[in-house]
């Protein structure tokens, strides 16, 4: 069961997860940091980095005094209300640390991994203290990524199996999402919103019976709620589906959440803390029927064409073409080509500038930024006849760069200008969701 930083967000809410995590059931519990955490230690990174030590103390003032509220109100007794400020107070002199010494990327994911190792601290003593038994586990001692920042699943399932055993009996347990060790030791973690990938990790290495997303909505939505109004929850959802959406950009999955649960086939169910009775969304390697299901966006891509008359009844040119994104270590999301170009996108830009140096010996390159993808999911959308149809009508008045539409049996990718965003998936829903 993985709650995130809206359902541990307040004493209240921690109060409602103790309640939802202490029945009979063997489980792990895996918690992100507390709503907004990880974006004020990412301030606070930003202004180290920066060595704008005044506003950096703020930022870290600011957070202390939310965590000491928190304590406040969380505890019913001066001696785990002690407990509890004692602990934050440690967690902040690290944190304070800081501002004396060299400040590099390796201190910065230190500094993001204290949000999630305060939680988790914070619930077990909420739990010490109402006589529920349960036992802490660090992730920093089973969760490991490998030399190409994939997770290390033999290294995972060994450790953690190992960690179980030292507690025979237990029924529940506690641990953190988000944070890990890289290849050096070094404390890492699995890009935000990496809880879910935690879960789905930790879930698919034990084999459990269900994973479940327990979140501040009661399930995955045809559209992103944040832009359309009167989106609706989806029952089910098979395991492919579930991936395309958590990939492009539906928020409430870090992207490669699903890839563990769906190896494994374990069930994954997103549930409402605020509600939880309420049924949720059920993914699983079952089809769902054909038909569309859902839309999601992301943003931040660049697309990149690249023109060229050498590539006129050439063999072996895309080769050429992606070996140097594969050089520069950057994954390819959309394709498209014709006789004379190639068109791709990219959102990992880092190093895009090196590309294009290179793709230039080829022939003309053009890099348009501020580019999203909208990726329209359904089962079997592929083959269904008349679907494009519709999703291209919905899109008459929105200019449309690229379409990748076939490759895969569950997904069309549209790429529109970012600025077009909200316009795009607003008119989808109106034309594709309107009387389901
Ligand atoms: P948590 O902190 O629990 O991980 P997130 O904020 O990461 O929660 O994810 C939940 C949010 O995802 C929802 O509040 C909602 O705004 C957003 N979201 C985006 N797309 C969707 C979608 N298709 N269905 C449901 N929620 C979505
Ligand atoms: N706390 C982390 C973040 O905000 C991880 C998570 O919430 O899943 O990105
Ligand atoms: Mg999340």
């Amino acid at each position: 069961m993985k709650f995130g930083g809206t359902s541990v967000g307040s004493p209240a809410m921690i109060k409602e997860v103790a309640k939802l995590i202490s029945d009979e059931q063997p489980k792990i519990v895996v918690l992100s940091a507390m709503a907004g955490t990880t974006n004020d230690l990412i301030l606070y990174a930003g202004a180290l980095h920066k060595q704008e030590r005044v506003a950096a103390r703020k930022i870290l003032d600011r957070l202390l005094n939310r965590y000491l509220n928190l304590v406040n109100d969380l505890f019913k007794t001066a001696t785990f209300r002690q407990k509890g400020i004692e602990m934050i107070e440690s967690h902040f002199t690290y944190l304070r640390g800081f501002n004396r010494d060299m400040f590099t990327i390796h201190e910065e994911k230190a500094v993001l991994a204290q949000g999630e190792l305060i939680l988790t601290a914070l619930m077990q003593f909420y739990l010490e203290e109402c006589k529920i038994p349960s036992v802490l586990i660090s992730a920093l001692d089973f969760m490991r990524i490998d030399k190409d920042l994939e997770p290390d699943h033999y290294y995972i399932r060994e450790n953690l199996n190992r960690q179980l055993t030292e507690h025979q009996g237990t029924r529940l347990f506690l641990t953190q999402g988000f944070i890990c060790r890289n290849v050096f030791g070094e404390i890492d973690n699995l890009k935000r919103g990496g809880s879910d990938y935690t879960a789905s990790l930790i879930g698919a290495a034990l084999g459990s019976e269900e994973i479940q997303i327990w979140t501040d909505i009661d399930g995955v939505h045809h559209n992103d709620p944040r832009f359309v109004p009167n989106t609706r929850r989806i029952d089910h959802l098979s395991f492919d589906e579930a991936a395309e959406l958590a990939y492009f950009g539906a928020k409430i999955l870090h992207p490669t959440s699903i890839h563990p649960a769906r190896e494994k086939k374990i069930p994954v169910r997103l549930k409402n803390t605020l509600h939880p009775t309420s049924p949720g969304t059920l993914i699983t390697s079952e089809s769902s029927g054909p038909g569309i299901k859902a839309v999601a966006a992301k943003d931040g891509i660049t697309a990149i064409r690249i023109q060229s008359d050498r590539m006129l009844l050439a063999y072996g040119f895309l080769r050429k073409v992606f070996e140097i994104f594969e050089t520069h270590r950057t994954p390819i999301d959309m394709i498209t080509t014709s006789e004379v170009s190639v068109s791709v996108t990219v959102d990992f830009k880092a190093n895009i500038e090196h590309i294009v140096k290179d793709l230039t010996r080829f022939g003309s390159v053009e890099v348009s930024n501020d580019r999203t993808i909208i990726c329209v999911v359904g089962d079997q959308i592929s083959e269904s006849t008349g679907l494009i149809e519709r999703v291209l009508n919905a899109l008459k008045t929105i200019q449309i760069r690229m379409i990748s539409f076939g490759s895969s049996h569950n997904n069309i990718s549209l790429l529109v200008k970012s600025k077009d965003k909200v316009e795009a998936l607003n008119l989808l829903s109106e034309h594709l969701f309107k009387n389901t």
